[in-house]
C-alpha cells in the first residue's frame, strides 16, 4: 500500500490513477485546502477502484499515526504542500509551516511506523536564478527567490540530512519542470482556485470564456521570440515518473532526478500550439515582465532516462488536446 499525501490535487490525482492501473494499492491523505473530493471520485471512475481518502493534515501527527496503524504502508509519495509563488511571498509562515514543518511531521510519523521509503515533489526552482541551462542534478542548489522555492530547497536539505543519519531511508527527490495537461479521459485535470498563476490553466480559461485575454508577461527577453521559455511536460508522463522512481527505491540514500522533456518552449509558441491543436483563438496582449521570472530554463533529463528508464512520451500537441478536453468538459473545474 502506497500513502499519497496531496492525492486529491492536480499531480497527485494523476499519479493515483497510474498507481492503481499498475496494480498498486493506494490511500490518500489530503486536507482539501487546494484539492477536491470530486477529483478522488473521478479517479475511482477512471480506474474502477476504491480510493480511501483520509481528510486530514500532514501536520497532524495523530492523523498520520492513525493512517500508518490502519494500513500496511510500504512507501509514501509526498505531494502535499502549498505551491503559489506570489502567495508565498505574502504568507511565508504558511509556506514554511505547510511545506517544511509538514514534511518534518510526516517523516517523524514514517520513522515511528518503520516506513523509510519516500518520494518528494521538488521543483526546478531549487536550481536558483544563476544556474546555466540545461539544469543538471549535479549542479548545486542555487539562491531561491521566494519562500515557496526556499521551502523546497530546505526540504531537500532536511531529507538529505535524514538519509545521511539513518541508512534505512531511501528517498527520491523529483525536480519537476512545468507539468501541464490532463488525463486523456477529460475527467481530471488542473483546477486552480481563483485567478490562475500558471500559463496553461490561464490559456485554457481564456479559451473557455472565463477570462477575456491572456497577459503575456514580457516580450523583451533574450529568447528567440522575446517571451520566456519553459520545459512543459505532460502530467501523465510526470505521474509515470513517480512509478519508475518508486520501483527504483531500493538502495539507501537520496537520489535526485529532473523530470522534464529537455526542451524549452516559449509563451508565444504555447499560445500558437493551443490554437493550432484546438482551433480556439486565445486573445492575448503583451504586458510587463513578472518579477522573478527567469528568461529560459529546461531540464537535462538524461539521468532519469539512464537510471529510471523514464522519458516523456506525450507531445506538446497531446498536452494541448488533453488540457482542452478537460477544460471544455469542465468549464468551472470540479465545481461544475
Ligand atoms: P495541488 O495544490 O493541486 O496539490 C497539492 C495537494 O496537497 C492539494 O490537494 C492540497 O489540498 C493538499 N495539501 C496542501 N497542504 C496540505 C497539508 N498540510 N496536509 C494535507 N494536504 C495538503 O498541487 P500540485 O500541482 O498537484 O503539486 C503537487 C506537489 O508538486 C506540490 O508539493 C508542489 O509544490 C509540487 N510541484 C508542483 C509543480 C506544478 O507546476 N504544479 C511544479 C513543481 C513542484
Ligand atoms: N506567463 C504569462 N502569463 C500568465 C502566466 C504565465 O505570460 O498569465 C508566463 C510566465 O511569465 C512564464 C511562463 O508563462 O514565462 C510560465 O509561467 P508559469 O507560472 O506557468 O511557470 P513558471 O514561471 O513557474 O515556470
Amino acid at each position: 500500500m502506497i500513502l499519497v499525501t496531496g492525492g486529491a490535487g492536480y499531480i497527485g490525482s494523476h499519479t493515483v490513477v497510474e498507481l492503481l492501473q499498475a496494480g498498486r494499492e493506494v490511500v490518500v491523505i489530503d486536507n482539501l485546502c487546494n484539492g477536491s473530493q470530486e477529483a478522488v471520485r473521478r479517479v475511482e471512475r477512471i480506474t474502477g477502484k476504491v480510493v480511501p481518502l483520509v481528510e486530514g493534515d500532514i501536520r497532524d501527527r495523530h492523523a498520520l499515526d492513525a493512517v500508518f496503524a490502519e494500513h500496511a504502508i510500504e512507501a509514501v509519495i509526498h505531494f502535499a504542500g502549498l505551491k503559489a509563488v506570489g502567495e508565498s511571498v505574502a504568507k511565508p509562515l504558511a509556506y514554511y509551516d505547510n511545506n517544511v514543518n509538514g514534511t518534518l511531521v510526516l517523516c517523524e510519523a514514517m520513522a515511528a511506523a518503520g516506513v523509510h521509503r519516500l518520494i518528494f515533489s521538488s521543483s526546478a526552482t531549487v536550481y536558483g536564478s544563476e544556474a546555466p541551462v540545461p539544469y543538471l542534478e549535479s549542479m548545486p542548489r542555487g539562491s531561491t527567490s521566494n519562500p515557496y522555492g526556499t521551502s523546497k530547497a530546505m526540504v531537500e536539505k532536511v531529507l538529505e540530512d535524514l538519509a545521511a543519519a539513518d541508512e534505512r531511508w531511501s528517498m527520491a527527490l523529483l525536480r519537476y519542470f512545468n507539468p501541464i495537461g490532463a488525463h486523456p479521459s477529460g475527467l481530471i485535470g488542473e483546477d486552480p482556485q481563483g485567478i490562475p498563476n500558471n500559463l496553461m490553466p490561464f490559456i485554457a480559461q481564456v479559451a473557455v470564456g472565463r477570462r477575456d485575454e491572456l497577459a503575456i508577461f514580457g516580450n523583451d527577453y533574450p529568447t528567440a521570440d522575446g517571451t520566456c521559455e519553459r520545459d512543459y511536460l505532460h502530467v501523465v508522463d510526470l505521474a509515470v515518473g513517480h512509478l519508475k522512481a518508486l520501483k527504483a527505491l531500493e538502495a539507501p540514500g537520496v537520489s535526485v532526478y529532473n523530470l522534464g522533456t529537455g526542451q524549452g518552449i516559449s509563451v508565444l509558441e504555447m499560445v500558437k500550439s493551443f490554437t493550432r491543436v484546438t482551433g480556439v483563438e486565445v486573445p492575448y496582449r503583451f504586458g510587463a515582465r513578472r518579477p522573478g521570472d527567469l528568461p529560459a530554463f529546461w531540464a537535462d533529463a538524461a539521468k532519469a532516462e539512464r537510471e529510471l528508464g523514464w522519458s516523456t512520451e506525450r507531445s506538446l500537441d497531446d498536452m494541448m488536446a488533453d488540457t482542452w478536453r478537460w477544460q471544455s468538459a469542465n468549464p468551472k473545474g470540479y465545481a461544475g
